[in-house]
């Protein structure tokens, strides 16, 4: 990440544009190296001995908290969608749903 760069970033940042970050060039060079990496395999599911294939890389640490490791390789790894959503309760309100449903169960 240059400083040009993460200058860049920050101002997407500020601007509640971050989704403009994964059209950029240097992360979907970053994205495919990982998918290769990985051979484009799931590494949620890959640690539970399951095999999906990926369909996202998704950012370790976010890319809004730790702008500076967005284009870091080590803070990005593959996942299937559904794994990329439980990394996510915030974004997808699946917390909420897990208390709920646990609240069913126990009445
Ligand atoms: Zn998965
Ligand atoms: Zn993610």
């Amino acid at each position: 990440m240059t400083p040009t760069l993460l200058a860049q970033l920050n101002q997407l940042i500020a601007n509640d544009e971050v989704a403009k970050f994964y059209q950029w060039k240097q992360w979907r060079f970053l994205r495919s190296r990982v998918r290769k990496k990985y051979n484009n395999e799931c590494q949620r599911c890959k640690d539970l001995g399951k095999q999906s294939k990926s369909d996202m890389v998704h950012h370790e640490k976010s890319v809004r908290d730790y702008p500076e490791l967005a284009l870091s390789f080590d803070n990005c790894k593959p996942l299937c969608n559904p794994c990329h959503n439980l990394e996510h309760p915030e974004k997808f309100g699946k917390v909420k749903k897990v208390k709920k449903f646990m609240n069913e169960e126990r009445w």
